[in-house]
Parts: structure tokens; C-alpha cells; sequence
């Protein structure tokens, strides 16, 4: 029942309560106790007075004084509690009285005789009259003819007593509920307060409140309890903020997940639905709420097959967004909600993956830039037409200098430039024939069923379509193609085999002086096989230090040697003495002119220090193959070996071709920087050949430039050599570089350059490449 109500008034009412019962308590055995005592406390007195009355009144009796009895008689009656009081004789007379008109018997309620027994006993008796009252009997002689009659009646004391007692009790009763209200006060400040605090900051908690704290001092239970309700709290608000926290996290991913996500209940209605699958419909969420999402799949029964597809089983179907048929993947999982069987749908748009596959499709027999059959493609068609025993024709077309138009007007001009030529072959195509691109500029066409005829018809066709320019944007190309061209004729072969004559017939248009077709024959093979044993004797070559240096001199006007050329020679055993273009390309082709630069520096440095210590004012020229530039650390490497040898780099200098800058990457421009800075002069050799212009000369920091031959050769004739040289004379001498002119063979030449301010000239007419020793020979001479 108290657990019914608060503490706060359930104590109050236990203290009331339990100070009732322990007053009652106290009052039951207080009471009695008390009266008995107070009771035999006055029978006691009384007791005393009588004994000491009863000698007097017997003196007196004695005496016969009965005046002085009569007065102690009445002395007696006045105290307290005495009714009356009679001295009687043996016959029961009343010889003195308190008061007049007692009659003994009505008084005492005794009767003669038992007063005669009384009397007849020497000692004093008290009998009991009922209630609070007694009746005392005192002897006043030794004979029993006189005796005291005194009648008590306590009730008046008891009262008192009992009136005291119940003062007592209720001091008591007073004190413990003094005591109640001063415990209770405390047990509020102590423990109920405290207890509500904790309730109530429990309720704020309850109640969603963030900064819910029982603010309790102490360190008593209650505020143990307390710090470890807060304890509770915070962690409980952690755990609310975290799953709050990650409840806004997962419905952000599901917001933002690309991925489509629906949970539909067992009727197919969707409950939930992510913006992504909203997305799929062309909709909002709401949109999609309460509805049925197979209304918006083109296929019939879609839901059926899902539903009967094993879980999360992948099943594709079109769905339209914004008019657009769009491939989507669906998936359904059962899982169960409230009791009742959902599902959760995901949904993917794959119209990007089913065009990415159309795409690989295509990219795995076509070439994205042409559209047209790809490598794999024509190799595949290749090997089937030989596994037929077709007969068939393979032209392999390629792009003269390709490259330079790459290098010069980037990748993406050179690729629209592709996209052309290939539109302009595409028609010339006969019937039966696979027209593809293998690669870079590479075309191919397989011809099936095709004789020599037919293909070399097809090939002029090609030559011929070269002749008018292609225009790509602003720019218009002159552009050639050279043609290798194979002929099967039904014998068993491989595809790599024709593709490898192809190529070689390819190569041999190529230094047939390329914008021509070649056919492969056998010793196109051959050729191949020659330049092989070439390349390993070039090795062996490199070993045994086949290799000499012959030197050039490039002289002044006056004819004064200023610098040597050093020109490479080999002294093969088989061959004899061989001209650098004969074995340079094996060297370059083959990497071997890596090995061979470092030797012929070398040399070169060697030489020249010797001409220096001998007196002579002689620079050293050696030229550098654009493959050395692709040599990590070029620069460091030639700069050590000018160190080693102890050669300074104004005693040298270095001769680039143009082919080396048109691979124009950091690489050759740093190293070209630091030869420069190292105090090497620098060189553009074969000038005009090219597509070299002012911005090399100024980018690199070029000191002069070589005129290539070809154009000193037709001077002083040819109008257009005489226009490019004076040109060319006239640029250098605005931007300051040297000079040379190469392949001066004539005076004539030798006249028109001087004429035109050339201050350096180098050709057979001021003398031919010839060994060191005859250069020392001459001057000393
Ligand atoms: P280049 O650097 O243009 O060298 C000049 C070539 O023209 C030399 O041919 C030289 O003999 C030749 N020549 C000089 N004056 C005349 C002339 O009046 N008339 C004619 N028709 N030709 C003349 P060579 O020595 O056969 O060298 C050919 C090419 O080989 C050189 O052309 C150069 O590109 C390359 N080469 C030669 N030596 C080396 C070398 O040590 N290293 C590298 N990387 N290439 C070298
Ligand atoms: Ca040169
Ligand atoms: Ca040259």
C-alpha cells in the first residue's frame, strides 16, 4: 500500500504511524505500571501515618482523652484520600467517627463477624473494598476491644497519576513526531530531493532532452547512483547520437547512391524509393509511392520473373525515361518487415554498360578514329582466307614522314588527317577486298581471289589519290604514301609469313625513295637477311674497334682550316673500308650507335687534343644520331668522357640533325641545354631538309646551322637553291649564327656563298674526309 504513494508522504505517514503505535505501545505498559506504583507509593504513607496514629490513638483510648481522639480522628479524616475513619470497641461500637451517623456496616460492607475476626488479631490488615478503595484495620490494644477503622479511596490519586502518565505519552508522542518531521525534513533533503532530481532529469531524458544530467553532490549512493545514471545518459545520448548518425549516414548513401533502390511489400507496392530509382522512371520518390513499379517496364510479367528468379538474381528490362528506351538490371531479396514478406529492388541503369559492350564489340574488329576493320580483324580474316586456300593480294600502305606532321601539328590534327585519307580510299575500293587500318599511319587491304593485276591496279589507284593535297582545317598536305604489296597464291603460307613479305615490300618502297609501291620477291628476303649478318658484324665491329675517324676540314674565306668534321669509317674485314650511310641506319636500327657515340667522342676528343698540343687552332665536329638522345643522361655521359680525355668543350662541337629535335621532348631539350651551358657550340646540321625553322634555332640556342648539300649542289643554277640559301644567309645573320655550307664541290659555289657572306665552308673542294694522319701530314707541310 505505502509503495503506492511517494516517499515524500509515505515516511511522514510511517513516522506518524509508528509514533502512534510506540505511544500506545509505551501508554499500555506505562499506565498500569504506573498506577500500581503511585497505588502502593500511598498505601505505603498511608501505612506509615496509620502506625504512628495507632500508638497515639491507643494512648488515648488508654487515656481516656476522647476529646484528643475525636481531634486525631478528624486530623485523620482530612488527609488525602481518607473517606472516613471510626475507632470501635470490641461490641463494634463507634466510639469516635469523622463524620456522625456512620453506620459500620453499611460502611464497610462487612458483616459482625467478620469484623470480630478481624478485631481479634493483633495486627493491622488492609482489605481490598473494590476499584481504588481500601479498608485499613489497625489494632489500638493488644486485647482487640479497640480498633481503627480507615477507609481509602486512591481513585482521586490515580487520576492524577493516570493524568500524568497521559501528559507523558503525549510529550512523547510530540517528541517523536518532532523527531519525525526533523528526519523526514532531512530524508527530503538527503534523499527524496535528490532521488526526484535523478527522476526528473530520467524524464528529460525520456523526453528527448540532449543536455539530460542529474546535478547531484556528494558521494553517497544517491550520487553514486546519480554519476552513474549521467554515466547511462551520455553514454545513451553517444550511442543516440552515433545511431542517429548513422541512420543520416546510411539515408544519405541510400540518397546518393547510384544505384537504385526501392522495398516494395508483398502486393509490389513500393514503400520506400532512393532518388536514383526515382531517376530510372523519370519521377520523384513520391511519385513512385504506393504504386506499382512494374506499370513502368516495357516487358510483360517482369515481376513474375523476378519473384521466381533465385534471390538477388540479376534480370534485365527496358524502361523508358524521358521518352529513351533504357536497358535497366533488376534484382529482388525477400526479407521480412512487421511480419509480412518485402522485398528490396535494386535497380541499375546499364544503358552505359550495354553501349560500352556494343562498343568493345566494335573496338575488337574496328578502329575507333577510321571505322574501318581493325588489325585483329584483317589478321582474322587473313587466317581464314589461307585456311581456305584463297588466293589473295596484301598491300600494306603507308604514310610517308608521318611523323613530322604528328610532331609538328599534334596528334589530334594528324588523326583528322587519317580520318580523311581514309575516307578518300574507302571508294576506291574493289569488291571483295577488306580495307583497314593496322595501326599509326599503316593501311591495309586484302584482296581475295586477287592476281598481280588487279592488286597493282589497286595500288596505282592508291599512288594516285595521294596526288591532290588532303586539307585539314587551314592546312593543306601534300602528303605520299609508299606501298609494299604480296601476292599469295594458294599454296599453303601464314598470315605472320605474308604480313612479314608485306612489310618487307613496304620497307623496299620506303628506300626505293618512298610515294612508290613495291612488290615482294624473294630478295627483298634476301636484303633482310643481309642486313642481319650487317648488324652482327657491326657488333664484333664495336668490340674490336673496327672504327676510325676521318676528318673534314671546314674552312674560312681565305681557305683557313677552322674546325675538322669528324666522319665516321669502318675497316671491316670482309668488306673493307665502309661509307657511314651504308652502316649507320644498322647502328641506329639495331641501338648499337648508343655503344658507338661514346667510342667516337672519344676518339674525336683524343684528336683534337693532340692537334691542340701540337699547336694547332683546331675545333673537332662530331656529329650526334637523334637516337642518342633517347640516352638517359646524355649530356653527363659525353661531358665526363671531355673531362677523362681533358678536353675542353670549345675545342668541340656538336653537329644535331633536325629528325633529333622532331622527337622534341624534355629529354633532348635538357641535354641540349646543358651541352650548351657546359660551353659546347651547337650545331643544326642537314638545315633545310626538314621542317627545322627560327623557332628551333632560337628554342635550342643554336650557334650555327650546316645548308645541307642538296641545296649548295644546284648553286649558283637553280633559282630556288639561290633564293633559300641567300635566305637562309641572310636570317642567320640577323639572329646571329654561323654559317656553314656543306658539299662545296666547285668554285663556282665556292664564289656564290662568299658572294652571299658565308664565312665557313666544308666540301670535297677545300678536301675530302681522309685519316688523321694525313690532316697532320698537310700541316705540317
Ligand atoms: P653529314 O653529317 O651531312 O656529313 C657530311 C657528309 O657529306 C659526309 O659523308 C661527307 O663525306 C660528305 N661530303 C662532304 N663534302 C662533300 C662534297 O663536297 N660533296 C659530296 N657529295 N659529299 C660531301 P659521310 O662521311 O659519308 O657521312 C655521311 C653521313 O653519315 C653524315 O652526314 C652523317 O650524317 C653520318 N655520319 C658520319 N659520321 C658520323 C658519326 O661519327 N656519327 C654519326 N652519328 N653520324 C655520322
Ligand atoms: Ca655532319
Ligand atoms: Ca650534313
Amino acid at each position: 500500500m505505502l509503495t503506492k504513494l511517494s516517499l515524500r508522504r509515505s515516511l511522514p505517514l510511517l513516522l506518524g504511524l509508528f509514533a502512534l503505535l510506540f505511544s500506545l505501545l509505551l501508554l499500555s505498559i506505562e499506565l498500569p505500571l504506573r498506577s500500581s506504583a503511585e497505588l502502593h507509593n500511598w498505601r505505603q504513607h498511608s501505612e506509615q501515618t496509620l502506625a504512628l496514629l495507632q500508638s497515639s490513638l491507643a494512648d488515648h483510648l488508654r487515656q481516656g482523652r476522647s476529646e484528643e481522639l475525636q481531634t486525631e480522628l478528624a486530623d485523620l479524616g482530612s488527609l488525602a484520600n481518607v473517606r472516613w475513619a471510626v475507632v470501635i470497641d470490641a461490641e463494634q461500637r463507634i466510639i469516635a467517627a469523622t463524620r456522625l451517623g456512620l453506620e459500620l456496616t453499611s460502611l464497610t460492607g462487612l458483616s459482625h463477624t467478620d469484623l470480630a475476626r478481624h478485631s481479634a488479631s493483633t495486627k493491622a490488615h488492609w482489605l481490598a473494598e473494590g476499584g481504588e478503595r481500601f479498608l485499613a484495620l489497625y489494632p489500638l490494644d493488644r486485647q482487640g476491644s479497640h480498633m481503627l477503622l480507615v477507609s481509602f479511596d486512591f481513585s482521586e490519586q490515580l487520576l492524577l497519576t493516570r493524568h500524568n502518565t497521559w501528559l507523558f505519552i503525549g510529550e512523547v508522542l510530540l517528541l517523536l513526531l518532532t523527531l519525525g518531521l526533523v528526519l523526514n525534513a532531512l530524508y527530503h533533503l538527503l534523499v527524496t530531493r535528490r532521488l526526484a532530481a535523478i527522476e526528473q532529469a530520467t524524464q528529460r531524458f525520456t523526453h528527448g532532452a540532449q543536455d539530460a544530467h542529474a546535478e547531484i553532490s556528494g558521494s553517497d549512493e544517491i550520487s553514486q547512483l546519480a554519476s552513474s545514471f549521467n554515466l547511462m545518459f551520455e553514454q545513451l545520448q553517444r550511442q543516440q547520437h552515433n545511431l542517429r548518425e548513422s541512420q543520416k549516414l546510411l539515408s544519405t548513401l541510400i540518397d546518393t547512391a547510384p544505384i537504385g533502390m526501392m522495398v516494395v511489400d508483398h502486393e509490389l507496392r513500393v514503400e520506400q524509393a532512393n532518388p536514383a530509382a526515382a531517376k530510372l522512371f523519370s519521377c520523384t520518390p513520391q511519385d513512385l509511392q504506393g504504386n506499382l513499379p512494374q506499370d513502368r517496364l516495357l516487358e510483360g510479367g517482369c515481376w513474375e520473373r523476378l519473384i521466381q528468379a533465385p534471390a538477388s538474381s540479376n534480370l534485365e528490362f527496358t524502361t523508358l525515361r524521358n521518352g529513351h528506351e533504357i536497358a535497366v538490371e533488376i534484382s529482388m531479396t525477400p526479407f521480412q518487415r512487421e511480419g509480412e514478406r518485402h522485398y528490396l529492388v535494386l535497380l541499375r541503369d546499364i544503358s552505359d554498360r550495354k553501349l560500352a559492350e556494343q562498343r568493345l564489340r566494335f573496338l575488337a574488329h574496328f578502329d575507333p578514329l577510321t571505322q574501318l576493320a581493325n588489325r585483329h580483324q584483317l589478321q582474322q580474316r587473313l587466317e581464314q582466307l589461307l585456311a581456305a586456300g584463297s588466293r589473295l593480294a596484301l598491300l600494306f600502305l603507308d604514310i610517308d614522314h608521318f611523323k613530322r606532321i604528328n610532331d609538328i601539328h599534334g596528334h589530334e590534327l594528324g588523326d583528322r588527317l587519317l580520318i580523311e585519307i581514309a575516307e578518300r580510299l574507302k571508294p576506291l575500293m574493289p569488291p571483295h577486298c577488306l580495307f583497314g587500318r593496322s595501326g599509326g599511319d599503316e593501311f591495309v587491304c586484302l584482296l581475295e581471289g586477287a592476281e598481280r593485276g588487279s592488286a597493282e591496279t589497286l595500288g596505282e589507284a592508291l599512288l594516285a589519290a595521294f596526288k591532290a593535297p588532303f586539307q585539314v582545317r587551314q592546312y593543306h598536305f601534300n602528303i605520299t604514301p609508299s606501298i609494299g604489296l604480296t601476292l599469295h597464291g594458294g599454296h599453303p603460307s601464314s598470315a605472320s609469313e605474308l604480313l612479314k613479305q608485306a612489310d618487307l615490300a613496304l620497307y623496299a618502297a620506303k628506300d626505293g625513295g618512298r610515294n612508290n609501291m613495291a612488290l615482294y620477291s624473294p630478295r627483298l628476303s634476301e636484303a633482310t637477311e643481309l642486313r642481319q649478318m650487317l648488324e652482327a658484324e657491326l657488333r664484333l665491329a664495336i668490340q674490336r674497334d673496327e672504327f676510325e675517324l676521318f676528318y673534314q676540314p671546314q674552312v674560312d674565306p681565305t681557305g683557313k682550316p677552322l674546325a675538322m668534321e669528324a666522319l665516321l669509317r669502318w675497316h671491316s674485314p670482309n668488306r673493307g673500308l665502309v661509307a657511314p650511310n651504308d652502316f649507320i641506319p644498322v647502328l641506329e636500327d639495331s641501338g648499337l650507335i648508343l655503344e658507338t657515340t661514346p667510342k667516337i667522342v672519344r676518339m674525336a676528343c683524343r684528336q683534337v687534343r693532340q692537334w691542340r698540343l701540337a699547336g694547332l687552332d683546331l675545333r673537332v665536329a662530331i656529329n650526334l644520331s637523334p637516337l642518342d638522345f633517347s640516352q638517359d643522361d646524355l649530356a653527363g655521359r659525353l661531358l665526363a668522357i671531355l673531362t677523362e680525355e681533358q678536353v675542353s668543350p670549345d675545342w668541340l662541337e656538336l653537329e644535331v640533325t633536325e629528325s633529333a629535335l622532331l622527337s622534341d621532348g624534355p629529354a633532348v631539350r635538357d641535354s641540349l641545354a646543358r651541352l650548351k651551358q657546359a660551353g659546347l657550340p651547337l650545331l643544326l646540321d642537314d638545315f633545310g631538309t626538314g621542317y627545322a625553322s627560327l623557332t628551333y634555332l632560337q628554342q635550342f640556342h643554336f650557334d650555327g646551322i650546316k645548308i645541307d648539300r642538296q641545296f649548295v649542289a644546284d648553286l649558283p643554277d637553280s633559282t630556288q637553291s639561290v633564293a633559300l640559301v641567300r635566305g637562309i644567309l641572310t636570317m642567320a645573320a640577323q639572329l646571329g649564327v654561323e654559317v656553314i655550307a656543306e658539299g662545296v664541290e666547285n668554285e663556282r659555289q665556292a664564289a656564290f656563298l662568299l658572294l652571299n657572306g658565308c664565312q665557313r665552308l666544308q666540301g670535297y673542294y677545300y678536301g675530302r674526309p681522309q685519316p688523321a694522319l694525313m690532316v697532320n701530314a698537310a700541316s705540317q707541310a
